[in-house]
């Protein structure tokens, strides 16, 4: 027996399809054909700042351990779903298809998928390394597929992985609204959470496990191992039929998008972990957005919290110059600001002490005297007593931030993103 691992990417479109469930479709195929599949499949995303990335940017791969005399009917059974199922009939859409052979995963494939999902990556590197390794590569239309359809297969998730299963719904029901029952949803996220996570939006009672979108997922059980997804799915109540299930092991809700860097090495696109200080004090702009300034020894940069972060706001309005933090977060460049951080997450690491001036106290008449001018002493208004520059004392102010981590809430958050609840679950 032989050993065949598959990637496939780029078949979707924003009005509908899902390579998720191309690649839930292919197994059930290869398994009534008698194919072996190696658990699990991967759902691999990609990097969110893609400029030409579909909604999810996300690849899939599979295993496929089989006999040599039936390679053909794999390869068939594949590719021919991809073009039946894929929206070809979409300009951005551009399906590539991938097999490779080789008994594990090279460690220059390994690399190159760190570059598809952290940073940009050109179809000419991609088909580069295809021959370079001897994989096999089909291109629909451009093909430009077979970046994240390579990516998918050299994604080996060493430092960190969750699974997600999907469950997808008939043909007749797509695009009409999904019919979960809510109270099933809130009684599974009370019993499974936070082994399964990102169910209920805890700010909003949003459920979070459906979609909103014309795809075929009918709803996604996000989790730390497979075993809970299970658990939770006996727990949902459906009223639509689900026409097939599928768990996928994941790079969602890692982090695996960012790079820990310094201010000076940022570049436009990528998602970065960086330290520093508040160098200038939030402000809120026009739509509800808050923007401050972060430095560090190499340079300064903005930090966003925009208006659909909507909570999140309310700590980092309240972030001070001096305060440590380290900040989590995709670069975006726009014209004629600096580079600006679209904030995912903070961590407070240290509060800066703030000191509020206070004018000396007139203990004749128990009040506090006023300034008369900078740097020329106080009056009482009262009884006229005068008090020298420098009888003020500094108090040290409260400071309505605690130290420690804070996140975006669910709505707002990137599949790639960590959660907090997956960093301290004990939180
Ligand atoms: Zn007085």
């Amino acid at each position: 027996m032989l050993t065949v691992r598959i990637g496939i990417d780029d078949t979707d479109s924003n009005e509908g399809m899902c390579t998720t469930y191309i690649g839930a479709v292919i197994c059930d195929k290869l398994k009534d054909q008698g194919f072996n599949l190696t658990p699990y499949p991967k759902l691999v995303r990609l990097n969110p700042n893609w400029p030409l990335k579909t909604r999810g940017n996300c690849a899939i791969s599979i295993e496929v351990t089989y006999n040599p005399s039936t390679f053909r009917e794999l390869k068939e059974i594949v590719l021919k779903t991809v073009e039946q199922l894929a929206e070809l009939k979409h300009a951005s859409t551009n399906p590539g298809v991938v097999f490779y052979l080789g008994k594990s995963i090279p460690s220059e494939l390994q690399k190159f998928s760190r570059k598809v999902i952290q940073g940009i990556v050109r179809i000419e590197d991609a088909e580069r390394l295809a021959k370079k390794i001897g994989a096999e590569y089909h291109k629909f239309k451009l093909g430009r597929g077979i970046i994240g359809a390579l990516a998918a297969i050299g994604e080996s998730f060493e430092l960190d992985s969750t699974y997600e299963l999907l469950a997808y719904r008939k043909k007749s029901y797509r695009g009409t609204k999904r019919n979960i029952d809510i109270n099933s949803v809130i009684e599974m996220d009370r019993k499974t959470y936070p082994r399964t996570f990102d169910n209920i939006d805890p700010n909003t009672g949003e459920n979070r496990i459906t979609p909103h979108t014309p795809c075929p997922i009918l709803f996604g059980i996000r989790s730390q191992d497979p075993e809970s997804t299970l658990e939770a799915l006996s727990i949902i109540k459906s009223n639509e039929p689900i026409e097939r299930l599928i768990i996928y092991k994941t790079n969602q809700a890692t982090d695996a998008h960012l790079i820990s860097t310094k201010i000076k090495d940022l570049k436009p696109l990528n998602s970065a972990i960086i330290s520093g200080k508040v160098s200038e004090t939030p402000r809120i702009i026009i739509g509800g957005h808050i923007i401050f300034s972060l430095s560090d020894s190499t340079g300064e940069i903005n930090c966003a919290a925009y208006e659909p972060t909507r909570e999140f706001r309310k700590i980092i309005v309240n972030l001070k110059i001096g305060d440590r933090v380290k900040v989590y977060g995709a670069v975006k460049k726009k014209k004629n600001i600096p580079l600006t951080l679209n904030l995912e997450k903070i961590e407070v690491q240290n509060l800066a002490e703030i000191y509020m001036k206070k004018n000396p106290i007139c203990m004749n008449c128990s009040k506090r005297a006023k300034s008369k001018g900078k740097g020329q002493g106080y009056r009482c208004e009262k009884c006229g007593k005068v008090f020298p520059p420098g009888s003020e004392k500094y108090v040290r102010k409260s400071r309505d931030l605690r130290i420690g981590s804070y996140e975006v809430p669910p709505r707002a958050r990137r599949h790639l993103a960590k959660p907090l609840i997956r960093i301290s679950p004990s939180k």
